[in-house]
């Protein structure tokens, strides 16, 4: 994930980094490739990376519990301030760029941004019937002969105590 802008001229430029995720250190929730489209716009002060990631990420089903392999997509624009020295940048987006440096190395912002497009919350399908809380079986699979109200009312239990307490 490497770009050795000192090959490109002033203008826009678009083109496409990939690299394995092991070689990213990213082999533990993602598979295959990680592939980014990159817009560089360089000029003579300043580069300005727009960039696109992708890739597949292992995740578990929050409700069933399945393996499930999605597809993953991130967008991210940074900017290269050329600087006579070694600055240390404070902003998230912006970095510094010293005389002797001739590329960017992407692989620690993509590693980033590949950890942040993991969902908080992932489900096989919207439709995800889930686990039956009594005997464990998938019931998008099967179904069973337990007894159960099937309630998504997370408030329940609340609602039972201040009837107790309003009685
Ligand atoms: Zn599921
Ligand atoms: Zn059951």
């Amino acid at each position: 994930m490497i770009i050795k802008y000192t090959n490109f001229s002033d203008g826009i430029h678009s083109f496409q980094l990939s690299d394995l995720v092991s070689n990213l250190g990213l082999e533990e929730l993602f598979v295959g490739d990680v592939i980014v489209d990159c817009k560089m716009d360089k000029s003579i002060h300043q580069i300005v990376l727009d960039c696109d990631l992708s890739v597949n990420a292992k995740l578990v089903c929050d409700r069933c519990a399945i393996d499930i392999e999605t597809n993953l997509t991130s967008h991210f624009q940074i900017s290269y301030l050329f600087s006579r020295d070694t600055v240390k940048s404070d902003e998230y987006n912006v970095k510094y760029l010293s005389a002797d440096q001739e590329k960017i190395d992407l692989k620690d912002d993509i590693y980033e941004y590949a950890e942040l497009s993991i969902p908080l919350k992932s489900l096989c399908n919207e439709e995800c019937k889930g686990l039956c809380p009594q005997c464990g079986i998938n019931l998008n699979e099967n179904k069973c002969n337990c007894k159960f109200e099937p309630s998504h009312d997370v408030w329940e239990p609340l609602k039972k105590l201040k009837g107790k307490f309003n009685n």
